[in-house]
């Protein structure tokens, strides 16, 4: 990925170095409802393939008969402090940068699939060829190939990729396109290790918890519960 280097200081509006943020976000499982806005964002923001899903959406059920909801959980990678992904790379091409965010670098990338298997979310994809979203023997459409070059160009064929909670609009101090998106405002985003974040304060007020702690990879993706 052009531009990605592990000295990268992403920061948001005019903060300086001694306040590096640690970014992180915050699904409200209570006010999401489902919709798959936020997916539609991801892949129109980040080009992505048919297949793949930076962005995703799990449903079920919870509670029991009677009384038994229909739940939407979002995921996408969970920009872990200890990354799976990271420990497995051969050629450093995955990194933490300084404020947490977890990228590939595709120029460094050599496609071995390591980081696939390691991530225990399901949260990275690689794909050899761009394929099109309609039935065989109809060329690409004028948007296909839009996104295919712009995929090409920012992710790649044959390489790791996966969410990067859109460093490029971080930079520009906007949010992530699945925050930005969420017509239930169900996602936010925002700096961790600042007490006084709207990420921080939900977190400590709602009881924010992380997918599968278990894992041990410590995720920077909160969840507050459904109710
Ligand atoms: Fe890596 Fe998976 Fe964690 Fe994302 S969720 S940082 S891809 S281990």
């Amino acid at each position: 990925m052009s531009g990605v280097a592990a000295e990268s200081t992403l920061n948001r509006g005019p903060s300086v170095e001694a306040t590096m943020p640690r970014y992180g976000m915050v699904i409200d499982l209570k006010r999401c409802y489902g919709c798959y806005s936020c997916v539609m964002a991801c892949k129109t923001a980040n080009h992505t393939p048919p297949g793949v899903f930076w962005a995703r959406l799990l449903k079920g059920e919870s509670g029991q008969f009677p009384n038994v909801v229909r739940q939407s959980l979002p995921v996408l990678c969970m920009q872990c402090e200890e990354p799976s992904c990271l420990e497995v790379c051969p050629t450093g091409a995955t990194m933490k940068l300084e404020d947490g965010i977890v990228v590939v670098d595709q120029d460094k990338c050599m496609g071995c699939k390591a980081c696939i298997m390691a991530c225990p979310y399901g949260a990275r994809y690689s794909v050899d060829e761009w394929e099109s979203y309609f039935p065989d023997g109809l060329p690409l459409s004028p948007y296909e190939e839009f996104t295919k070059k712009a995929w090409e160009e920012k992710s790649g064929v044959g390489v790791a990729t996966k969410c990067d909670f859109c460093r490029d609009r971080v930079q520009e101090g906007r949010d992530p396109a699945c925050v930005e998106a969420c017509p239930a405002k169900a996602r936010t985003f925002g700096d961790l290790d600042d007490p006084d974040s709207e990420v921080s304060m939900l977190i400590k007020r709602y009881r924010g918890e992380v997918l599968n702690p278990e894992f041990g990879n410590k995720p920077k993706v909160y969840y507050l519960p459904p109710r």
